[in-house]
């Protein structure tokens, strides 16, 4: 597709595919991402639908200054701290999200936290800045292939991608991640900000993400079997609802009377934009009045392989 230069004119044409939910490879300093406006469930399973991911991972999103930063995630003293120090640059802030969050769930894979980054290249912050939404990106490759550290690897990888051209990226590795939920900043991913310099800004060590099974499922869900998981009790692949169960169906065959339909017309794309938002609605009504939940099957191609990823574990 088109590539556009990092020009006035390039950042205002991909500002104009981004407000319409379409994706847009840009640069950063660690790899070309493929781009998607945060607050759009469609935007954000077209880039899972893109990418070819077989689940949902919670991607990072990227914000153009620490006001927005603020009002997606909750900041207590350390996460402020790193931020005032590595911001812009490639670390990566996991906190909680904040009420009335405009990011939408999918984009972090149903959990109640929030993955954050101002990143430090100029085109991505002067499209952040003319966007003014904040923007999913994980890296522009199809799952399985290198990560993107230039506008032809983009173009070689996802040639129906519009790319921002905006050089060779400086760092060519992700961002590093630190989770800062509580008291106790914990060490998720290495990249481009070293661990030691992350320790010397805030006095302390940082510790592992506790193994404790539930506890691990929250903080690190992309190496974890269990990611978000309802309450309720699941049966999937289930036709009807049985007694006492609330059904979450999909497609022109689900009962009208059914809790929810992930798409009445069949389309796996809108049905992975609803899922976090209907599995956490259907879980809260079924704790209410002590229901259970059943969930209509769901095709296992393209983006259904990660819904039924999703829903196998939630089932589990
Ligand atoms: P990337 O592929 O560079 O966009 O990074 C995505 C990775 O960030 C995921 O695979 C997770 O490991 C991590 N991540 C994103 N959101 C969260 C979150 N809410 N909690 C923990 N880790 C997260
Ligand atoms: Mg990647």
């Amino acid at each position: 597709m088109t590539t556009h230069p990092a020009t006035e004119t390039g950042i205002a044409a991909c500002t104009e595919k981004l407000k319409q939910g379409a994706l847009v490879a840009v640069p950063t300093e660690t790899v070309y991402g493929l781009a998607g406006d945060a607050t759009n469930a469609n935007a954000i399973a077209a880039i899972y639908a893109t990418k070819a991911r077989p689940q949902f991972n919670p991607l990072i999103c990227h914000i153009a200054d620490m006001e927005t930063a603020r009002a997606i995630g909750r900041f207590n003293e350390m996460a402020e701290k790193l931020a005032a120090a590595f911001w812009p640059g490639p670390l990566t802030l996991v906190v909680p999200r904040q009420k009335n969050c405009p990011v939408d769930l999918l984009a972090s894979a149903g959990l109640d936290t929030i993955a954050l980054r101002i990143p430090a290249h100029d085109v991505a912050q002067k499209l952040l800045h003319t966007v003014g939404l904040p923007l999913v990106a994980p890296s522009a490759n199809p799952s399985g292939r290198l990560s993107p550290s230039s506008a032809a690897h983009v173009r070689d990888m996802l040639p129906d991608i519009d790319v921002l051209d905006g050089g060779d990226c400086a760092i060519g590795v992700e961002s590093s991640i630190v989770g800062c939920l509580d008291e106790t900043p914990l060490w998720l991913r290495a990249g481009g900000v070293s661990r030691h310099h992350i320790e010397a800004c805030l006095g302390v060590t940082l510790s592992q993400p506790p193994q404790e099974k539930h506890a691990a499922a929250r903080l690190a869900p992309g190496r974890l079997a269990r990611h978000y998981a309802p309450q309720s009790r699941m049966r999937l692949n289930a036709e009807r609802a049985e007694d006492n169960e609330l059904l979450i169906g999909f497609g022109s065959d689900a009962p009208h009377d059914c809790f929810a339909n992930l798409s009445p017309s069949g389309d796996l794309a809108e049905a992975a934009a609803q899922l976090f938002a209907t599995l956490h609605a259907a879980d809260d009504a079924a704790q209410h009045g002590a229901r259970r939940l059943a969930v209509m099957t769901i095709p296992i191609h393209g983006l259904g392989e990660a819904i039924n990823d999703r829903l196998t574990r939630a089932a589990s």
